[in-house]
């Protein structure tokens, strides 16, 4: 067993670092306040190997598997986590069209994202259903050599900024449930794709969200990605991975709770003495410290093992559970040990709070993270 990272993800941790604080930190506050998306930013961060680190060489991604991605995340997110979603989750769907796709799906939609020239999206959850992921109702029905799409889609990440979703569409409504799903790829500019950005978010708020409308949309049966009928379990295993790149957002907004609060004890003097002096002070800040390293160990391990093709759901649904836990009492005791201070906006540690919470709902909220592994135990 050896805990030491390569050089290779020592000088990418290093370099995505510094890559943040030049280029997402300058505009962090501005994208807060009025809901910025950061094209640019995205587009600079594929020319550094940044977007779709985890997609191997051979389809222009920078091969660092989903070990280097997560800690690409988790610097990236250590400055700001929504700026970071926009890098990160510029991918997000391709993981699907990596794990399932056609060899000619992956060439013509993966690398182009990689470069920075075309942005994803995976448009899951409804209105009506997001922890029910078998309750979906959009209906994709075959027509010629087409699906003909009706439905819609809610929270959608990227979805006014993508060029394509990979969308999860009932195409076999006469199977079991289960059985009646498929992922579609839908592009964005197809007649009769409808998309509304979602303002007014409590956090992320440089993210891109979106409700999305499908009426008659027509798209090629060959946009099928996978196996007809198999889209809920492809969706299973598509979030096996993704789950690990959101647990690294809460690591690194973690790391900056702690960092941040480390630095404001020791100079932040109260009854004659700094505020790190003070043995309940340093119990917030040890806790904090505690949570990361256990977090920290999830992350790495859980995507260590998609690295060495032996996925673990159930590490993977830890991770995520601890990485919202962790973020949300990490940002709550950045905020209390900065005092008043830490209510107003010219200290980060209260867009961090607002940030934080959404670790404990997107990409399973903590409860479905508690019904998957509570599966896994009684299934032993
Ligand atoms: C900013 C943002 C970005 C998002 N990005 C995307 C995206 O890119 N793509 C996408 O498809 N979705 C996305 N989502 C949707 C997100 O994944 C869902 O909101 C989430 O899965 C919860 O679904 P819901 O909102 O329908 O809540 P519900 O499923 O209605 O749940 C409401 C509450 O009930 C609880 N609950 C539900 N069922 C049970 C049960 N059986 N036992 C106990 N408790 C239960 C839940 O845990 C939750 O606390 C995003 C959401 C947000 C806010």
């Amino acid at each position: 067993m050896d805990f030491e990272l390569t050089e290779e993800l020592k000088m990418l941790r290093e370099m995505t670092y510094k890559f943040a604080v030049a280029e997402c930190a300058p505009v962090s506050k501005e994208c807060d306040e009025h809901e910025k998306y950061t094209p640019e930013i995205r587009k600079k961060a594929a020319e550094n190997g940044l977007v779709g680190a985890w997609v191997p060489e051979a389809y222009g991604g920078a091969g660092a598997g989903f070990l280097g991605n997560a800690i690409i995340t988790e610097e990236l997110s250590r400055v700001d986590m929504g700026i970071g979603l926009n890098i990160g989750a510029a991918t997000f769907g391709c993981e699907a069209i990596f794990q399932y796709g056609t060899e000619e799906q992956k060439q013509k939609y993966i690398p182009p994202v990689c470069r920075g020239e075309l942005v994803s999206a995976g448009a899951f959850t409804e209105a009506n259903a997001g922890t029910d992921v078998a309750g979906y109702k959009t209906r994709a029905v075959k027509d010629g050599s087409d699906y003909i799409v009706n439905g819609n889609k809610m929270f959608i990440t990227n979805g006014t900024v993508c060029d394509f979703m990979v969308t999860q569409c009932i195409t076999n409504p006469e199977e079991k449930k289960h059985n009646s799903f498929s992922l579609i790829i839908i592009p964005a500019d197809a007649k009769g794709v409808t998309r509304n950005k979602i303002h007014g978010k409590m956090g992320i708020r440089a993210s891109d969200t979106a409700e999305i409308a499908f009426e008659d949309v027509r798209v090629p049966q060959s946009n099928l990605v996978g196996k007809e009928g198999r889209g809920f379990y492809q969706l299973m295993h598509f979030f096996d991975v993704t789950r690990i790149l959101v647990s690294a957002q809460g690591l690194g907004l973690g790391v900056a709770c702690l960092e941040t609060s480390v630095k404001y004890c020791k100079e932040r003097t109260a009854f004659g003495a700094p505020l790190g002096s003070y043995q309940l002070t340093q119990k917030k800040l040890t806790e904090m410290a505690i949570m990361i390293e256990a977090l920290r160990g999830l992350v790495y391990k859980s995507a260590w093992l998609v690295d060495q093709g032996k996925p673990d759901f159930t590490l993977a649904a830890m991770a995520k559970f601890y990485s919202g836990q962790t973020a949300v009492f990490c940002a709550n005791n950045a905020v209390e040990l900065h005092g008043g201070y830490g209510y107003i906006d010219e200290y980060s540690v209260q867009k961090w709070y607002r940030d934080a919470k959404i670790l404990e709902l997107y990409e399973g909220t903590k409860e479905a993270e508690i019904l998957t592994i509570g599966r896994a135990l009684m299934a032993k």
